[in-house]
């Protein structure tokens, strides 16, 4: 423990965000750059507790106690060097996780909890300025072929892993260019580009091969795939978007969030905008949210995401809705310490300017004489527990229109994609996933699911962790052993 007193003498403080009216005009990081040592004193609180539940907490068991130890030691390099033992990527989930390790630490039930995240990304940033993010030249190769289909998160760290066993590693992906929803979901202001091609030189640099503009299932045939392979790990999330199938769903104006927030990622990267993260062709064209009355649909990630980018486009007005009820302020009952706790969330893109509407359903979308939407139905609820279930009744009177030229549907996704590749190898699905026993499929024992694919819509953290978990499987299939780090079983259930 670095230093005894060091929780009651600081408090919890993060980095400075940039102004609200300056960054609204521009797509870079939020938040400001900061010194070593603030690093330093918020390591310092950490209690090196006997029962660290922060470690349980995260989805990685990243070892948290070790090295906010070692920050406030200021070493740097065993810092970094515990943190990569059980994260591939800390300089994505250091700027983008919501932290489940933090809603777990034990500090977090009477005082604010350790800035864990904070000092996640101070460390890998570290490490990087200080040069001790080098490939791994040294590998020594066991001759075995593994694809990898699907550059997200989860394809990247199993990569990142079978490379490191020694297996000839190509991986292959739909889009442009690498990086999954990292690339072209989240945006800009969450997670530069450029943190993402500096790990893939590494990763290069490390023999990995990777096949951009490759649709396995089309480009590359089932078949090839297993004929060309020792193993087949795919990676390739889940991207079908839940539809609102409402009247007036085929107006102009009417669009899945991930178009739109795909489109502003290829536009920051100056890259052309005509095919969707899906690879499909867009039939609508470019969209703008400038100067119109943006209503998106969906209170989750995506829609705050949404909600960022359109003040960023120049939005008249940008209003988010929500079909379940408020959640409190606070952490509600029904989630103790040290569960994720159910809370209300405000994002950095709420603050930036939205009107969030809670207990809303959609009735219609209102189109002109000419397709475009112009307005939104929609009425309020009144949810009700009925023989203890949450049951919504609409409240009489309260159906409006309310003014709308962009709606943005962010209500989540149901499955991957299963027409094609999926298909084609005969696998089985759960919940319309890939339904995988310890990563491996049970129709084709090689080949493996890892990821949203396999879990359904999660998060980076979770996909960073089942792309490990998946490579160690597919290591002990293909060698009968394995030297890759397996993480710790988690004692309770977390985000
Ligand atoms: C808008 C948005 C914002 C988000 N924000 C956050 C956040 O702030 N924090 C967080 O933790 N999580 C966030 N998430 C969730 C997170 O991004 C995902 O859980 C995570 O990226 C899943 O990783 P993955 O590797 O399983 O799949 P993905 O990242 O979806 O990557 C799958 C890749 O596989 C490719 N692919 C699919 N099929 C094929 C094929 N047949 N051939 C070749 N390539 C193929 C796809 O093109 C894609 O690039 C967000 C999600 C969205 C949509
Ligand atoms: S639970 Fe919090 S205080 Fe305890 S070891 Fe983990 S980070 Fe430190």
């Amino acid at each position: 423990m670095g230093k005894p007193t060091g929780f009651l003498e600081f408090t919890r403080e993060l980095p400075k965000k940039r102004d609200v009216q300056q960054r609204i005009h521009d797509y870079k990081e939020i938040e400001k750059p900061y010194a070593e040592e603030d690093t330093q004193k918020q390591a310092a609180r950490c209690m090196d507790c006997g029962i660290p539940f922060c470690h349980n907490g995260c989805p990685l068991g990243n070892i948290i106690p070790e090295f906010n130890d070692a920050v406030y030691e200021q070493n740097w390099e065993y810092a970094y060097e515990i943190l990569a033992s059980t994260n591939n990527f800390p300089e994505f989930t250091g700027r983008i996780c919501p932290a489940p390790c933090e809603s777990s630490c034990v500090l977090g039930i009477n005082k604010p909890p350790v800035a864990i995240e904070f000092i996640e990304k101070s460390i890998i940033e570290a490490a990087y300025s200080r040069g001790l993010v080098q490939p791994n030249n040294a590998i020594k190769r066991t001759g075995k072929a593994v694809a990898v289909v699907g550059s997200g998160p989860a394809g990247l760290a199993a990569a990142a892993q079978l490379n490191k066993a020694g297996h000839t590693v190509t991986v292959f992906e739909r889009a442009d260019q690498i990086g999954g929803l990292l690339r072209y979901g989240i945006p800009d202001f969450k997670l530069e580009k450029w943190v993402i091609d500096r790990r893939l030189d590494v990763m290069k640099a490390e023999g990995i091969t990777f096949k951009t503009n490759t649709n396995v299932g089309e480009h590359v045939k089932a078949k090839e795939l297993l004929a060309d392979f020792d193993a087949v790990l795919l990676t390739g999330g889940s991207t079908v978007p839940r539809d609102l199938p409402i009247p007036g769903r085929e107006l102009k104006g009417v669009h899945f969030a991930m178009e739109f927030l795909s489109q502003q990622n290829k536009r920051v990267a100056e890259r052309p905008v005509e095919v969707d993260h899906r690879g499909v062709k867009y039939a609508s064209g470019d969209i703008f949210a400038t100067d119109k009355n943006v209503v998106v649909i969906g209170g989750g990630d995506t829609g705050s995401d949404c909600v960022g980018t359109s003040n960023r486009h120049g939005a008249k007005s940008v209003t988010q809705i929500e079909l379940m009820p408020m959640p409190p302020a606070e952490r509600a009952e029904s989630t103790p310490w040290p569960n994720w706790p159910m809370m209300l969330r405000t994002s950095t893109s709420h603050e930036e300017g939205c009107d969030r509407h809670w207990s809303i359903n959609t009735k219609a979308f209102i189109g002109d004489e000419n397709g475009n939407l112009k307005a939104l139905r929609i009425v309020e609820l009144d949810w009700q527990t009925v023989d203890g279930k949450m049951k919504m009744v609409e409240v009489p009177g309260s159906e409006r229109d309310i003014p709308c030229e962009l709606a943005l549907l962010a209500a989540g996704f149901l499955h991957p994609q299963q027409e094609g590749l999926l298909d084609a190898l005969e696998l089985e699905y759960e919940r319309g996933n890939v339904k995988a026993v310890n990563y491996q499929t049970t129709t084709n024992p090689k080949v493996f699911a890892a990821g949203d694919m396999r879990r359904g819509q999660s998060l980076v953290v979770w996909a960073i962790s089942e792309g490990r978990e998946a490579a160690r499987a597919v290591d002990l299939f293909l060698m009968g052993d394995s030297q890759l780090e397996a993480k710790a079983k988690s004692m309770f259930a977390t985000v």
